[in-house]
C-alpha cells in the first residue's frame, strides 16, 4: 500500500508519499506561497531533486502539481494516479471529537469543521487539503490523524482550567495539547527500544522544535502535557512566550496603546528566544550569539532551559516517579547542549548523563549513563510515518 501523507498550513503544503510495504519514504516535498504565487521542491528517492516557481491559486492546484510531480517521468517516482492508494492528512484540531486517527466521512468533515473556532489558523486549510484530494482523486479514501488526539486521555483535574465552568461547557475552553503524534510516537520508541513494555512506563516526552511541548506519558497514555487550550501555553519557544501572567496582556494592551489581537501577535510571534535575545528564533543563532558572551541570548537560553527542566520536574511528581526521560525534534534531536543543560537540573531524579553518547546527532540513542535512575533518550520523530501507519491500519 502507497500512502500519501499531506501537511496543509494555511500558505503551505507539506508532503511524503510512503511505501507502506517496507516504510520507505519514495518521494517528499513542499509547496510553499500558496495563494500568492507558488514554490514547488520535490525530493524523490534516489532521483535528483526538483524546484520551480509555479503558479498556486489555492491548494487544489498544490496538489495537483504534486500529483504530476509524483508522475513526472524524470522525478516522478509512480506511473499512475492510481497507484497513490490513501491519503493521510495532519489535521490539528479534533477537539473532544476525536480520540484516535479515523477514515474521513462527511461527519468527520462537520466534526472538523465544527472545531474551527478552536483553531482558526489550522483546521481551514486542513479541510482544504481534505476536500481537493476529494476532487483531484474522487473515490480515494482519506484518514485524519490529530494533533490532539493522543491527549484526549488527559484526566479532568490535568485539561480543566481554573475558570469558570460554564466556559468550558459552553465553549470548551479546557486545555487539548499539541504535539500528540509525536508524543506518541517517541514514547512507543522509546518503550520498544527500552525492550519494555509501555504499560508499565512513566515517560516525560520533550518535543522540543521551534513550537516545543513536554508530555507526562504514563502507561502509554498521555496524563498531563504544556500546550493547552492554543499551543501558547507552556515552554518558552523559538517565537512563542508559553506561560505568562494573563493580567499581563491588559497592561500591555494600556502602557502601548495595543488591542487584544496586537498583543496576541506579539506572545506568539514576537516572545520566546527571539522576543529575549533579540537576536533569532533560530537555536543554533542564539547559542552562537550566547558563546560569544550576548548577554540577551544567554537569558534567552537560561529561560527556555529552566523552564523545560521545571516541567519534567512537575511530570515526575504528576507521575509520582519517571523511567524515561525523551528528547525530540529539531532541537532535542541535534542539540547536544540542550540536553545537557536540561539534564544538569536532574541529577536530584538520579539522571546521568553519558557526555559520549550525549555527542550523538539525530539518531535513536540511549544517552544516560549505565548507572543512570532514569533512562534518557534521544529519539527523532517521525509524524508523517506515524500518519502513514495509522493510515495503512484503518484502511487495511
Ligand atoms: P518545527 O517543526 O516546530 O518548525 P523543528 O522540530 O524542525 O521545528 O525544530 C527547529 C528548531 O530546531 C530550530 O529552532 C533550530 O534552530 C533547531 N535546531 C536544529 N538543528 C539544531 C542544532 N544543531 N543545534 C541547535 N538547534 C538546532
Amino acid at each position: 500500500m502507497k500512502v500519501l501523507v499531506l501537511n496543509c498550513g494555511s500558505s503551505s503544503l507539506k508532503y511524503q508519499f510512503i511505501d507502506m510495504d517496507n516504510e520507505n519514504v519514495l518521494a517528499k516535498g513542499l509547496c510553499e506561497r500558496i495563494g500568492i504565487d507558488g514554490f514547488l521542491k520535490h525530493s524523490p528517492a534516489g532521483k535528483e531533486e526538483f524546484a520551480a516557481d509555479m503558479p498556486m491559486k489555492n491548494h487544489t492546484d498544490a496538489i495537483k502539481y504534486v500529483m504530476d510531480a509524483l508522475m513526472d517521468k524524470n522525478h516522478g517516482v509512480i506511473a499512475d494516479i492510481n497507484e497513490i492508494n490513501a491519503v493521510g492528512h495532519r489535521v490539528v484540531h479534533g477537539g473532544e471529537y476525536f480520540s484516535s486517527s479515523v477514515v474521513i466521512t462527511d461527519e468527520v468533515i462537520k466534526a472538523i469543521e465544527d472545531c474551527i473556532p478552536l483553531a482558526p489558523l489550522h483546521n481551514p486549510p486542513n479541510l482544504i487539503g481534505i476536500k481537493a484530494v476529494e476532487e483531484i482523486m474522487p473515490g480515494v479514501k482519506q484518514v485524519a490523524v490529530f494533533d490532539t488526539a493522543f491527549h484526549q486521555t488527559m484526566p479532568e483535574k490535568s485539561y480543566l482550567y481554573a475558570l469558570p465552568y460554564e466556559y468550558y461547557e459552553k465553549y470548551k475552553v479546557r486545555r487539548y495539547g499539541f504535539h500528540g503524534t509525536s508524543h506518541k510516537f517517541v514514547s512507543s520508541e522509546a518503550a520498544s527500544a527500552l525492550g519494555k513494555d509501555i504499560g508499565g512506563l512513566k515517560i516525560i516526552t520533550c518535543h522540543l522544535g521551534n513550537g516545543a511541548s513536554i508530555c507526562a506519558v504514563d502507561g502509554g497514555k498521555s496524563v498531563d502535557t504544556t500546550m493547552g487550550f492554543t499551543p501558547l501555553e507552556g515552554l518558552a519557544m523559538g517565537t512563542r512566550s508559553g506561560d505568562i501572567d494573563p493580567a499581563i496582556i491588559s497592561f500591555l494592551e494600556e502602557k502601548e496603546n495595543l488591542d487584544t489581537k496586537q498583543v496576541e501577535n506579539i506572545l506568539n510571534k514576537k516572545s520566546g528566544v527571539l522576543g529575549v535575545s533579540g537576536v533569532s528564533s533560530d537555536f543554533r543563532d542564539v547559542e552562537a550569539a550566547a558563546d560569544k558572551g550576548d548577554k540577551r541570548a544567554i537569558a534567552a537560553l537560561d529561560v527556555y532551559y529552566y523552564k523545560v527542566a521545571k516541567y519534567v520536574g512537575a511530570y515526575a511528581a504528576a507521575m509520582n516517579g519517571v523511567d524515561a526521560i525523551v528528547f525530540t525534534a529539531g532541537l532535542g534531536e541535534n542539540s547536544k547542549s540542550c540536553r545537557e543543560r536540561v539534564c544538569a537540573y536532574l541529577s536530584y531524579l538520579g539522571v546521568k548523563i553519558d557526555n559520549e553518547k550525549n555527542s550523538v546527532r539525530g539518531k535513536l540513542t540511549v544517552i544516560s549513563s549505565g548507572d543512570s535512575k532514569v533512562k534518557v533518550l534521544l529519539i527523532p520523530t517521525n509524524e508523517e510515518l506515524v500518519i502513514a501507519r495509522d493510515t495503512k491500519s484503518l484502511l487495511g
